[in-house]
């Protein structure tokens, strides 16, 4: 019995990658169906010369893309054009982190920036840092490249940012590198194919890369109000010292988080945007 990871789904046939890069095309076991569980891109499983005999338990499971086992989301954020926006760059890391997935925040396109701006831009993402890996890349300058490839190094990644400058920004800011070292994944994203049902895993830089984009539907119909908090990491760190123990940090006395927004340790921009998202999580209609 072999061990590896699927790396691509076509046409009902898997294609399992060993560690040694050893590739084989296989099929699911019709057990999987009746057990209602389908083998996915990024599962591990153990196989045979024909099958796919078991799927081991995922550490988290995307839909869109639908990829397992995926280690980080690389979440890109334009510097300028479109201006860089902490409420966006909040609302992802509340998608990601209930996906039970590292995110990783890269602000594109510094180059656009002045001295100053960029100054000011490092002071409210030194914050981020506490909590999360932050890279800052241009195009202009390749070495800002270079920690990015050890990142993806050993590891599954998706990419993750805007739409609607989303695409374009992408590969106008970290994805250029990538292009020019893989084909495949800037047509992939360029083309926007994430609307097709074909999901893919390639190895770029010693890791493995979606080949479509996750986290584009920036909204949050399945998340239940009582799991944000958890999910803004900072604030669910220091709810142990709210008076009370489901605290949503809104209404609350003695809440430990609206006192370091008093204190200024945490920046109240985070907290309104943890605001706005609360009240937008509240209000939706729910969507079975
Ligand atoms: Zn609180």
């Amino acid at each position: 019995m072999e061990k590896g990871r699927i790396i691509k789904l076509t046409g009902g046939l898997y294609t399992v990658e060993n560690d040694l890069k050893e590739r084989k095309n296989l099929k699911a076991r019709g057990v999987f169906r009746h057990r209602n569980l389908s083998p996915k891109v990024g599962d591990i499983v153990e196989y045979d010369d024909e099958f796919i005999t078991k799927v081991f338990d995922r550490e988290n499971d995307l839909v869109r893309p639908p990829v397992a086992n995926v280690d980080q989301a690389i979440l890109i954020n334009a510097a300028k054009e479109p201006d860089f926006s902490y409420y966006l760059l909040d609302r992802f890391l509340v998608l990601i982190e209930k996906e039970n997935i590292t995110p990783v925040i890269v602000v594109s396109k510094t180059d656009l920036l002045s001295p100053t701006e960029f100054d000011t831009l490092r002071e409210g993402l030194a914050y981020y840092e506490q909590f999360y890996d932050v890279y800052y890349v241009n195009v202009k300058d390749a070495q800002t490249f270079v920690p990015l490839k050890a990142l993806l190094k050993d590891k599954v990644s998706v990419f993750a940012g805007q739409t609607g400058a989303g695409k374009s920004s992408l590969l106008n800011g970290l994805d250029i590198k990538l292009q020019l070292e893989t084909g495949e994944i800037s047509k992939a994203l360029g083309r926007g194919r994430h609307t097709t049902r074909h999901s893919e895993l390639i190895h770029v830089y010693d890791g493995l890369v979606a080949d479509t984009p996750g986290f584009s539907k920036l909204d949050f119909y399945d998340i239940d109000i009582d799991l944000l908090p958890e999910l803004y990491i900072d604030f669910f760190k220091l709810g142990d010292h709210c008076k009370f123990r489901a605290c949503t940090h809104i209404n609350e006395p003695k809440c430990a988080v609206k006192k370091a927004v008093e204190d200024q340790v945490i920046p109240k921009q985070r907290y309104d945007n943890y605001r706005l998202i609360y009240d937008e999580i509240k209000h939706q209609k729910k969507k079975y």
